[in-house]
């Protein structure tokens, strides 16, 4: 028996799934992903909840049915949340966490402390998308399922790029291109192509990132005016922090976007030589050891040097 029919016991008939706040890629291909399987396969009620992302991924079979419920009282018979690694940055239909009958997580986060009553959870995997894939069945995973866990795959591994991609990550790419899917296209147009706006963004934080420590941590802020100037919003920012660490000689990339006044969304990206998830763990957030985030607050310069003291520390420990 797959995991899967552990989770879906006789008792349940509704489920709510649902993903973390700005979802990116990984969340929405995972939570799509499972939707699709579980309408493809059994006749449950399910709903399934995201925050606002990216157009580029509406393409996904059933994103019509996001958010269709609208009764704000339904108890579920069970609540599935995926990629989300703590219950306060659930995104719409957290709500419904705590009058489910029974609560489940599948995710990937190291900072996952599991609470949920069941939780999934696999640090090694590479993307939420690739743990959901081991609980189900492979041959109840239609074209339309695959095209979503592939999605989720390709944008938590940096297109099979990062260092968190094993072996199985490419055995489970190559059992989903096996069912049909168009794997080069979901490639090039949910996480090369760009608008014009976003592009224009991430040419402006490129030119006026600032280099720290000898080039080894860089840094690049969007304020709100510029976000209103090109007209984007912060899913529009996606990917300016990996372009950031891309750059020669970097460990440690800091990009910070206004959320407020005097409020900063830090995400942080290193390379190999700092664990990032710690030094967001310091202010509350969290994440993996080389793509971590939190929120931070005062001026940009306080931001800086509050993050840039935890990881100049991590630099010289890993130097001794
Ligand atoms: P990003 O920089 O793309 O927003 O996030 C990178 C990683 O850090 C993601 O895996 C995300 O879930 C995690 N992360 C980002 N912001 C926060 C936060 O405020 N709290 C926690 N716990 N994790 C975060
Ligand atoms: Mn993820």
């Amino acid at each position: 028996m797959k995991k899967i029919d552990e989770i879906l016991t006789e008792d349940i008939r509704s489920i709510a799934i649902v993903g973390h706040m700005r979802p990116d890629g990984d969340c929405v291909g995972s939570c799509m992903g499972l939707y699709n399987y579980l309408k493809d396969n059994y006749s449950f009620d399910v709903d399934i909840y995201l925050d606002d992302f990216a157009s580029s991924l509406l393409f996904m079979r059933y994103s019509e049915q996001i958010n269709a419920n609208t009764d704000k009282t339904k108890a579920y018979d069970l609540f599935i949340a995926v990629d989300c690694s703590d219950r306060q940055r659930l995104g719409t239909g957290s709500e419904f966490f705590e009058t489910a009958g029974r609560t489940v997580c599948i995710d990937h986060h190291i900072s996952n402390q599991g609470y949920c009553e069941i939780n999934h959870l696999n640090a090694d995997a590479c993307a939420a998308g690739e743990v959901l894939y081991e609980l189900l069945e492979e041959d109840k995973i239609s074209k339309a399922t695959a095209e979503c866990l592939y999605t989720a795959i390709v944008h938590d591994s940096g297109v099979f790029q990062y260092s968190s991609v094993t072996p199985r990550t490419m055995e489970i790419a190559g059992k989903l291109m096996g069912k049909g899917i168009d794997f080069s296209n979901i490639v090039a147009k949910t996480f090369y192509e760009k608008s014009y706006n976003r592009n224009q963004v991430l040419g402006r934080a490129l030119l006026e990132s600032v280099r720290l420590m000898e080039g080894k941590c860089i840094f690049s802020v969007i304020s709100a005016a510029n976000m209103e100037f090109y007209r984007v919003k912060p899913k529009d920012l996606d990917g300016i922090v990996e372009s950031l660490r891309n750059t020669e000689g970097v460990e440690v990339a800091i990009f910070l976007y206004e959320t407020n006044a005097q409020e900063y969304k830090v995400s942080l990206r290193s390379k190999d030589a700092v664990d990032v998830s710690r030094v967001a763990s310091y202010y509350g957030g969290g994440g993996h050891i080389k793509a971590a985030g939190c929120t931070m607050h005062g001026s940009v310069y306080d931001v800086i040097n509050n993050l840039t003291k935890h990881i100049e520390r991590q630099l010289m420990e890993g130097s001794r």
